[in-house]
C-alpha cells in the first residue's frame, strides 16, 4: 500500500513539474540566436585527464538548453600545437586532447535534437607553423641557392604564404635561411596568403568538409588581418568567402572578428556577412559597460537607448540584412564581473542589457556565475567552475594560468539560489526567448524626463515593443503619460534580487514603478 501511494506522489510530481515548469516556447529556427561561446579545454572534461573535451560538452549540453541558448560557438577544436589552438596543423580533424571526428559528430546530432546550433572557430588568416604547408615551403626555400628564385611549380607551398628575403614589420626568419615570411601575430603563426587562388580553393573546401557535416557556421577569426592594414582587401577577401559559404549553404551563419570602431565595422559589413562582433559596445571599454558604470548619472541611460538606433541603422547603412553580435566579454577580453564589480546588481544588469539588444547576443561561458578572470590570457580562461567540491567534470587550469581569485559561488550552489547570477541570466535569456522582437525587432531610442531610464522600441512587423531599463540605484516612478508609451502593460519583468523585489515591477495609471536595475517588457 505504502508503495503504492509512492508510486501515485511520484506520478503526480511528475505531472505537476511538467505543469508548473513554464510555458513552452516556440523561437524562431533563424539566424537571431543566443549564443553560448565555449572553452572547450576549460569546459567539461568527460575521462579524468584534465582536459575539458568534445563528450563532456555533449554530457553539458542539456545544462546549456536549460540556460536557454540555441547556439554555441566552440573556440577552436582543430589539432594545434599551443593549449588554446588558434594555430591549426590539420583543418580536417580534431585535436586528441578534445576527441574524435566521431565524437564531434556525436556532439552535433545531440545539439540539433535540444534545437541548439553550433558554430566552430575558422582561423584562416594564418596556419601553425607546423602546418604541412609551411613546412614544406620552408624546406623548399632552404634548398635555394643565394639569390635563387623559389619555383611554385616545384613547391606551391612557397606561394601560399608571404615570404620574402628583405623582412620587415611583422616578419619572423625561416631558420637556416635568407628568407623571412608574414606572422603577424607571432612566428608560431604563418599568414596565408588569401590573394592566391589555390589557397583559396584550399579554404573553400575545408568549408565544404565542416559544413556537409552539419556544422551551422563559422567565427572567423582575425578578418582585420587578413590583409594587415588595408580594409578594402579584407572586405574584397570576406566577400569572396561569404559568397561561397552562401552558395552552398544558404543558411549557414557567418560572424567575424574585426576588433575595431565602428567606422571600421560598417566598412566591414560591405562585405554581406551576416554578423561582426560589435567591439564598440562590448569589452570593457564599451557602450554596454560604460552606461552601467555611469548608473545614476541621469543621463548616461537615455543617450545609450540612442546609440543603440545610431549604430544599427550605420551598420545597416552597409547590410540591411546584417545581424548585429553584441557580446560583453570573450577569450580575449577580461571578464565582465571584474569591471563591472563591486555590485552583483550591476553584473546582472549588464548581462541583462546585452541579452536585450537585438542581434546574436554571444555570452562567455563562465560569465553566469559571474566568473572572474583578466590578466594574461590564461586567466580569461579559467576551468568552468561547475561545483564546490571541484571534482566532477572541472579541468585543469590552462598551462601557466596565474592566481584567479572568484567572488561569486560555483555552479551548484548558485542553481539553489533564486538571487543568484546564473538564475538571473536563465530568466533574461527566457524573455530574450518569449519575445522575438527582442531579438529580430530594429531599435529605437525613446527619451523620457528621467535620463536614467533607457527605452528601447522595437519594431517587428506592425508591432512596437518596448524595453524599459532603469539605470540607476534608485527605485523610479516614471510617468508615461503623453508618452507614446502610454496605455502599455507590463508584460514580463527581470529584477535583481526577486525574493525581496518580487512583485516590486508595477503599473498604476500610466505609472511605472521600477526597482533599482529592473527591467520589463511592455507593449
Ligand atoms: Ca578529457
Amino acid at each position: 500500500m505504502k508503495r503504492l501511494f509512492c508510486l501515485i506522489l511520484a506520478v503526480c510530481m511528475v505531472f505537476s513539474m511538467t505543469a508548473c515548469g513554464g510555458e513552452k516556447v516556440e523561437v524562431p529556427d533563424d539566424n537571431y540566436r543566443t549564443y553560448y561561446e565555449v572553452f572547450v579545454r576549460s569546459y567539461y572534461d568527460s575521462d579524468g585527464d584534465g582536459i575539458g573535451d568534445i563528450p563532456g560538452l555533449t554530457q553539458k549540453l542539456d545544462y546549456i538548453q536549460e540556460l536557454g541558448f540555441n547556439g554555441i560557438w566552440l573556440m577552436p577544436i582543430m589539432p594545434s600545437m599551443t593549449y588554446h589552438k588558434y594555430d591549426v596543423t590539420d583543418y580536417y580533424s580534431i585535436d586528441s586532447e578534445y576527441g574524435t571526428l566521431d565524437d564531434f559528430k556525436v556532439l552535433l546530432e545531440e545539439a540539433h535534437k535540444r534545437g541548439i546550433n553550433v558554430i566552430i572557430d575558422m582561423v584562416f588568416n594564418h596556419t601553425s607553423s607546423e602546418h604541412p604547408w609551411f613546412k614544406e615551403a620552408c624546406n623548399y626555400l632552404k634548398t635555394l641557392d643565394q639569390g635563387e628564385q623559389p619555383d611554385a611549380a616545384v613547391c606551391p607551398y612557397v606561394e601560399y604564404y608571404n615570404f620574402n628575403r628583405e623582412g620587415g614589420s611583422g616578419y619572423s626568419v625561416v631558420d637556416g635561411s635568407d628568407w623571412y615570411y608574414e606572422s603577424v601575430f607571432w612566428y608560431g603563426m604563418p599568414d596565408l596568403d588569401l590573394y592566391n587562388p589555390e589557397v583559396r580553393k584550399e579554404l573553400e573546401d575545408i568549408a565544404d568538409f565542416w559544413l556537409s557535416m552539419g556544422v551551422d557556421g563559422f567565427r572567423l577569426d582575425a578578418a582585420k588581418e587578413y590583409v594587415t592594414g588595408s580594409t578594402s582587401k579584407n572586405v574584397e577577401i570576406l566577400s569572396w568567402y561569404v559568397d561561397y559559404v552562401k552558395t552552398g549553404y544558404p543558411d549557414a551563419y557567418l560572424v567575424a572578428e574585426v576588433w575595431d570602431t565602428l567606422e571600421t565595422i560598417t566598412a566591414f559589413y560591405e562585405s554581406g556577412i551576416d554578423s561582426i562582433f560589435n567591439y564598440p559596445f562590448g569589452n570593457n571599454d564599451g557602450k554596454l559597460v560604460s552606461v552601467v558604470k555611469k548608473a545614476g548619472d541621469g543621463k548616461s541611460g537615455a543617450s545609450f537607448a540612442t546609440a543603440l538606433e545610431t549604430v544599427e541603422s550605420q551598420f545597416k547603412e552597409t547590410n540591411p540584412n546584417m545581424i548585429d553580435a553584441p557580446f560583453l566579454s570573450n577569450h580575449d577580453t577580461g571578464r565582465i564581473a571584474g569591471f563591472l564589480a563591486p555590485t552583483q546588481e550591476k553584473i546582472k544588469f549588464g548581462g541583462a542589457l546585452n541579452l536585450l539588444m537585438s542581434g546574436s547576443s554571444f555570452v562567455y561561458y563562465g560569465e553566469e556565475i559571474g566568473m572572474k578572470g583578466s590578466g594574461a590570457d590564461e586567466n580569461k580562461r579559467a576551468p568552468m567552475r561547475w561545483s564546490a567540491d571541484g571534482s566532477e567534470g572541472m579541468t585543469n587550469p590552462p598551462p601557466n594560468m596565474g592566481d584567479v581569485k572568484q567572488k561569486y559561488d560555483t555552479l551548484d550552489i548558485q542553481m539553489e539560489d533564486v538571487d543568484s547570477i546564473y538564475n538571473y541570466y536563465k530568466n533574461a535569456i527566457a524573455i530574450r526567448n518569449k519575445y522575438p522582437e527582442i531579438a529580430r525587432g530594429s531599435q529605437r531610442g525613446v527619451t523620457l524626463e528621467d535620463g536614467d531610464i533607457i527605452v528601447i522600441a522595437k519594431t517587428y512587423g506592425e508591432e512596437v515593443t518596448y524595453v524599459v531599463l532603469n539605470n540607476s540605484e534608485a527605485e523610479k516612478n516614471i510617468s508615461l503619460s503623453g508618452t507614446e508609451l502610454e496605455g502599455c502593460k507590463v508584460k514580463s519583468s527581470l529584477v535583481t534580487t526577486p525574493s525581496t523585489q518580487e512583485g516590486t515591477i508595477s503599473m498604476e495609471e500610466d505609472t511605472l514603478t521600477l526597482p533599482p536595475f529592473g527591467v520589463c517588457i511592455i507593449k
